[in-house]
């Protein structure tokens, strides 16, 4: 007899047996029965784990930084920028739904929700205003623990949209309170006046405590850090002062706490970093407070590009929300139009507008799934790329 003939006998043979013992309806119920029971004790391991491992997340914004920036730390530095350590780089079109040249509000809204919006917009939609869920929100869903780091107040537009909904960025009182509530595990920037020096008297510091936050807002001081604890470092000021007015390390410091403490979570973490004020020195036009908030700025991209390649798990990811002054690196003398004038080994920095620009703008990503940030996309894509890359984390 064949195999395959014996293997039809032997059916055939404990069917007929089953039969004597059991009906029909009796076998199906058993084999159901046997399914069920199976599906039930396979461990939960099996069924709902995904298949991924948390991928830390690190977005670093330089606000108004856009290539000139960028490139004037190449010049007026004295070492290698850590911009050079990445591999991986792209660009970014900043335009909103309203206007084509956007402010910080609805950059930051596209970077943390993944869609664009109005100018002013603080992660609402630009149909009804109401609240797009935001990547603090989807992340510490997941376990996540989510920090944010800036050198202007907590409240203004770009760390806002990371974790509040209001229909304008002005409304700063509005974005302290629901940080109070928010998922936000860490900050560390300026701004304390909008939590207890406001308008409706009301105290959020107590209020913050009360929701677990260790406050500081006296100093930066690193300390030893439990992670099943939240803590908020808010200094006097509503903008801390510029790095040429005398700020001390504070970009890179908070950054290096935050992702000290961050990183004690097994489940992954989300980081913001701002370098908030290389904006600022576009709006006022001065390009030495520019260039010493770029090189502040990155040495934040260094503190975290040293923790993602040392970690193996953390992917990071530089850019900015639009730039800012039209700035530029053209030779001395460069705006007179007698051309044997310019002196082509002088750099003389110079700006075009105090407000915004359109220029493209550059993306820098380094760790796992850092490729998929190649190309010239949509600021919006920033957000999807940064949950792609996650699920991309086998
Ligand atoms: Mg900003
Ligand atoms: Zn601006």
């Amino acid at each position: 007899m064949s195999m395959g003939l014996f293997c039809i006998w032997l059916i055939d043979y404990l069917y007929k047996k089953l039969q004597k013992i059991f009906t029909m309806k009796k076998i199906i119920s058993l084999v159901i029965l046997t399914v069920s029971l199976w599906s039930c004790f396979r461990s939960p391991d099996e069924t709902q784990k995904e298949d991924i491992k948390p991928l830390n997340v690190i977005l670093l914004i330089g606000d108004g930084m856009g290539l000139s920036q960028l490139s004037s730390a190449y010049y007026f530095g004295e070492q290698e920028p850590n911009f050079s350590k990445f591999k991986d780089i792209g660009f970014i079109n900043t335009s909103c739904t309203n206007t084509r040249i956007t402010d910080s509000a609805a950059g930051a809204t596209a970077f943390a929700t993944g869609n664009r919006s109005y100018k002013g917009a603080i992660s609402v939609s630009p149909q009804d205003t109401s609240s797009m869920t935001n990547i603090i929100e989807t992340l510490s869903l997941l376990g996540y623990k989510t920090g944010l780091v800036a050198t202007y107040s907590v409240t203004h537009a770009t760390p806002a949209a990371f974790y509040a909904h209001v229909d304008s960025r002005d409304k700063q009182e509005d974005i302290a309170m629901q940080l109070v509530t928010s998922e936000v595990d860490f900050f560390a920037s300026s701004g304390l006046p909008y939590f207890n020096a406001r308008e409706d008297n009301k105290d959020l510091i107590p209020l913050l405590e009360q929701n677990g936050f260790e406050m500081e807002t006296q100093r930066l001081d690193a300390k030893e850090f439990n992670v099943k604890k939240k803590y908020g470092y808010l200094m006097p000021p509503i903008s801390m002062p510029a790095k040429v007015d005398g700020r001390d390390d504070f970009l890179p410091d908070a950054t290096k706490m935050a992702i000290d403490y961050l990183s004690r979570n097994k489940d992954g973490f989300f980081l913001m970093v701002e370098g908030s004020q290389i904006d600022g020195a576009g709006h006022k036009n001065n390009s030495e407070m520019l260039i010493q908030e770029v090189l502040d700025f990155d040495k934040a991209v260094g503190m975290a590009f040293d923790f993602a390649e040392k970690n193996g798990n953390t992917l990071v990811i530089v850019t900015a929300d639009h730039e800012t002054g039209g700035f530029t690196l053209g030779a001395e003398n460069g705006t007179s139009d007698d051309y044997d004038s310019h002196d082509y080994a002088v750099i003389e920095p110079s700006f075009a507008t105090y407000g915004h620009s359109a220029t493209l703008i550059p993306v820098f990503a380094f760790g796992p799934g850092s490729d998929i940030f190649r190309g010239v996309y949509n600021n919006n894509e920033i957000f999807h790329k940064m949950l792609k890359a996650r699920e991309l984390n086998k």
